[in-house]
């Protein structure tokens, strides 16, 4: 067991290595853990009701490594009779009672880290309960513990991390991010001469002798993995965040001692984050009460709720973390499966951070090149039973923000951040999952964008684009083949031309079949000297290959074609341009406006381009009048049309 554990997180930290510093990040290193937690779905009895409120209540002993307390717990029946209440608490804490509000004392079994409280009458739906439970004991030790007992310099450093499943190994509650509590009180007495930090405002420090109760209050909901301690002698400071001419919040910063020289640069940075994730996904979600920084001793950061824990203090990590306030807390994922609707946003953000730090698009550019993840595996997170799975570093993070910013591309700047602020005005203090997002980026940017999230989201791997182009007169032939042995995606993708004389022409296309040929127009009798296809690198992709050719002996598609006719409008004669992928018979048909067939061809073609001109007579030799006219070619199989106009 530890040889594996050791190799995984090895191969974790290897893999994460190619993503910047991705590794710090979030639940990385959590691998390990997914191996001792007995995962477990919420129940189908936890569906029976709706957490309102949980007030927590603990002393904490650094002496004893245990808690000891109570938690109550306040909710709404949404059935017609709430006779059970089942709640996740790890096994191996002690249960000593769970009383109702009138203080009867509750009947409850509480095995496989499953607490059954039976309630003395039921509950109609629409009504609510109310109950306390009474325990204490050590939670599990995991060394990736969801609540950890160590030290820093020497003096006691107890923290907790419990996304995804570890809320439950410390504190009994319905451990499911799509029930948030509305509010949540959380008292912890700790011993006097320490600081206990927590989510939401501190409201009263009581010391008590040798013991002193920090009384926290969260009133925002708050998702189960979100509520948070972090306990050591630390060194606060305050700085503020100026949200309005009259208004400002906190931001509190508990650091070791030992750091607080260090940390001071990069968290001055904080306020200008917040200002600019402000300007782009709207005002910070939880101004009533504080964001702020405690420092914990695991090897990332965790985004808990207005006090994310940091584990170190780069400009990257505390950047990732601050926009987990939006996305992750504000708008949570409604499961593990969509994880990347937190994780991919606040890696995409440390991107949008850089840009506007920088106040340069190439900052973005430069920092999405370092997120480029080309290996297998869907973004969707098939199995949320593998804790390493859920926080895949290529996969959740790197691969995820590149769907943002293929999405940002797709939709434009504007229609993408009003796109967020949409979605986070939708879903604010709700969660969310990946089509509920897809829907409000579709209604904002009025596009169907089904195939996109259908591909990026719950298919695996990127197009590799082989690209041939020629130039014809005005004309520009792009051929590009999608050649990944994956499905197709279904893109735009933006081609760039660089001309003779110095200027260039952007043109998008929409590709949406294997192997299509796209037909451009080029302005002006330019002459081509070279093409790039997405030059600013807006889609993850590989191009395998980009040839020009010259005609007649160039493209041979492997489909029967019909070029654009040129010149068009045409007056002395047009010509007509087609392919044939094998040899054999063509036809080729003119037809006036009314349907009126006026001249025709049929003749066998080798492979390859054709070119026949049309002097603009009918088959009798008469010249036709000016006016539209269509090209109809035929092998037999499949017809092609091209529209053309006469002019006299
Ligand atoms: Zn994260």
């Amino acid at each position: 067991m530890r040889v594996l554990i050791y190799i995984i997180v090895i191969f974790q930290f290897l893999v994460a290595q190619q993503f910047d510093e991705s590794h710090l990040k979030c639940s990385h290193s959590k691998t390990a853990k997914a191996m001792m937690v007995n995962y477990r779905v919420p129940t189908i009895a936890q569906g029976d009701y709706d957490v309102t409120y949980y007030d927590i209540d603990l002393k904490i002993d650094p002496v004893t490594e245990t808690i000891s307390g109570k938690v109550g717990i306040k909710g709404t029946s949404l059935v017609s009779s709430l006779g059970i209440v089942e709640l996740d608490l790890y096994s191996d804490l002690n249960v000593k009672s769970v009383k109702n509000e009138q203080g009867d004392g509750l009947n409850y079994t509480h095995s496989s880290n499953l607490l059954s409280v039976t309630l003395n009458n039921p509950v109609s739906n629409g009504n609510n309960f109310n109950i306390v439970i009474d325990y204490d004991g050590k939670p599990p030790s995991t060394g990736f513990g969801s609540f950890t007992f160590s030290q820093h310099g020497g003096e006691p450093m107890i923290w907790s991390l419990s996304e995804p499943y570890g809320a439950r190994d410390w504190w009994p509650c319905k451990d499911t991010p799509n029930d948030k509590a509305d509010s949540v009180d959380i008292s912890l007495e700790v011993p006097t001469g320490i600081i206990a930090a927590s989510n939401g405002k501190l409201v009263d420090t009581e010391v008590n002798g040798d013991w002193t109760t920090y009384h926290w209050q969260e009133r925002y909901p708050i998702a189960t993995y979100l509520v948070s301690v972090a306990i050591h002698p630390y060194k606060f400071f305050l700085d503020w965040y100026k949200y309005s001419p009259t208004d400002s919040m906190r931001l509190e910063y508990y650091v070791f001692p030992d750091h607080f020289d260090a940390v001071q640069n990069n968290y001055s940075l904080t306020k200008d984050m917040i200002c600019a994730f402000a300007d782009r996904f709207g005002e910070y979600p939880f101004t009533n009460e504080k964001y702020g920084h405690a420092e914990f001793t695991w090897g990332g950061g965790m985004e808990h709720q207005t006090l994310t824990s940091l584990g170190g203090y780069s400009e990257g990590l505390i950047v990732h973390e601050l926009a987990h306030q939006w996305w992750g807390d504000m708008v949570t994922c409604a499961n593990f499966h969509h994880i990347w609707l937190n994780e991919g946003f606040a890696t995409y953000s440390e991107a949008l951070w850089y840009e506007i730090r920088d106040n340069d698009i190439q900052s973005l550019h430069q920092t999405m090149s370092y997120k480029r993840y080309t290996g297998s595996g869907t973004i969707y997170v098939e199995d949320t039973t593998s804790i390493g799975r859920i926080f895949h570093g290529g996969l959740s993070y790197a691969k995820a923000s590149w769907v943002l910013h293929m999405l940002r591309h797709i939709v434009g700047d504007s229609t993408f951040f009003n796109g967020l602020q949409e979605y986070g005005d939708r879903y604010r203090f709700k969660s969310a999952v990946t089509e509920q997002f897809r829907d409000v980026m579709e209604e904002v940017s009025r596009k169907d964008l089904d195939a996109f999230f259908e591909r990026w989201i719950y298919g695996e791997l990127y197009p590799i684009y082989e690209v041939v182009y020629s130039q014809s007169d005005s004309n520009l032939l792009v051929q590009i083949n999608q050649t990944q042995d994956s499905d197709i995606f279904k893109m735009p993708i933006d081609i760039k031309a660089n001309f003779s004389d110095g200027s260039e022409v952007n043109w998008i296309v929409e590709n949406s079949i294997r192997e299509e040929l796209f037909e451009l127009l080029i302005p002006d009798n330019k002459t081509i000297q070279d093409l790039q296809i997405d030059p600013n690198n807006w889609i993850l992709k590989k191009i395998s290959g980009i040839r020009r050719d010259t005609l007649g002996n160039g493209i041979i598609p492997d489909k029967f074609y019909l070029y654009p006719v040129y010149p068009n409008p045409f007056n002395a004669g047009v010509t007509i341009r087609f392919a044939i992928e094998n040899e054999g018979e063509v036809q080729l048909n003119i037809f006036d406006i009314s349907g009126n067939r006026i001249w025709h061809q049929s003749a066998r073609f080798t492979a390859g381009n054709h070119l026949i001109n049309w002097d603009g007579k009918n088959s009798f030799g008469i010249k036709v009048p000016s006016g539209t006219y269509f090209v109809e070619a035929s092998n037999g199989t499949l017809i092609k049309t091209k529209k053309m106009l006469l002019l006299k």
